[in-house]
């Protein structure tokens, strides 16, 4: 053990999980960058084939080991992920969770509107998926592991547009403190990044995304928005040695913006 190592203490050599790379601007992309700048291996997923083209140039520059299509709804595409991963490294060290989903007309206009569908169908994508790669992750980490996922401040505070998707962000948040009790006697911590708004494809799909990020431009104690670098760094050090005390914690890597009233 070496209690406050250096940041990304432990990550060289160790096989990282990462899933929810769509592009180069996806954050689990921003992720999987500092990840294999400290020497980790990687494996990635990607879901449907639309997203394959974008994927596999981006995992071949960050010398991914393997890309596996995972659509994180469907249990059998889940347990042949894991399968995958068991016959390629036998073990795994670190999993990233970067995955989120809800229907467009349930991410404008009033959230009291939401449909029994749209409900189910986040909280399935955005955050069950979360305990059930747990699930399958956690008996691959017999020496232990680190789990990051992504959450938004809408997931505390009520964030216009945000709307059924803010309400499966508390569900993530609340099974990441769940399974890090759970997992924790393990050796295996569970953390999540309540980063600041960051252009990506998902975010696109929230109205009034755009006034989200002049707003934080405008009022963050830093007075700017978070770069995707940023919040690769920062999931880094939880992924690493230096955090080793820390799970169940939400990280906001946000500029500041969380700490305001007003
Ligand atoms: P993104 O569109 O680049 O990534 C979202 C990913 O989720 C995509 O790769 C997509 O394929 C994947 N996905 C969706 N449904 C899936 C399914 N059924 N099975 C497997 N994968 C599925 O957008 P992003 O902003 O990088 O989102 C990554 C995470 O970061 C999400 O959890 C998001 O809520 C969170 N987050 C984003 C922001 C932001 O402003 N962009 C801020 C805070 C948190």
């Amino acid at each position: 053990m070496n209690p406050g190592g250096t940041v990304s203490a432990g990550l060289d050599g160790r096989r990282a999980l990462v899933l929810g790379v769509a592009n180069q601007r996806s954050i689990a992309w921003g992720i999987a960058e500092k990840l294999a700048a400290a020497g980790a291996r990687l494996g990635f997923t990607y879901q449907g084939e639309k997203l394959k083209d974008w994927v596999q140039p981006l995992v071949a520059s960050a010398k991914g080991e393997f890309l596996v299509p995972c659509d994180v709804s469907s249990d059998s595409d889940v347990a042949a992920l894991f399968r995958h991963v068991r016959e390629a490294w036998g073990g795994l060290d670190i999993l990233v969770h970067s995955i989120a989903f809800a229907k467009r007309e349930d991410l404008e206009g009033e959230y009291l509107r939401t449909s029994r569908d749209g409900f189910l169908l986040a909280q399935e994508v955005s955050a069950y998926s979360l305990t059930r790669l747990c699930q399958e992750a956690a008996p691959l980490m017999s020496a232990g592991g680190a789990i990051v996922a992504l959450t938004y401040l809408g997931g505390e505070r009520v964030v216009p547009g945000y709307n059924v998707m803010g309400v499966a962000k508390a569900s993530l948040e609340m099974s990441v403190r769940y399974l890090a009790a759970d997992l924790g006697p393990r050796g295996i911590r569970v953390n999540a990044i309540s980063a600041g708004p960051v252009k990506t494809l998902a975010a696109r799909g929230v109205s009034g995304f755009t006034q989200i990020l002049e707003i934080v431009e405008k009022k963050a104690p830093l007075r700017r928005n978070v770069a995707l670098e940023e919040i690769g760094a920062a999931a880094c050090f939880l992924l690493s040695g230096a955090a080793g005390a820390i799970t169940g914690e939400v990280l906001h890597v946000d500029c500041g913006f969380h700490v305001l009233g007003m």
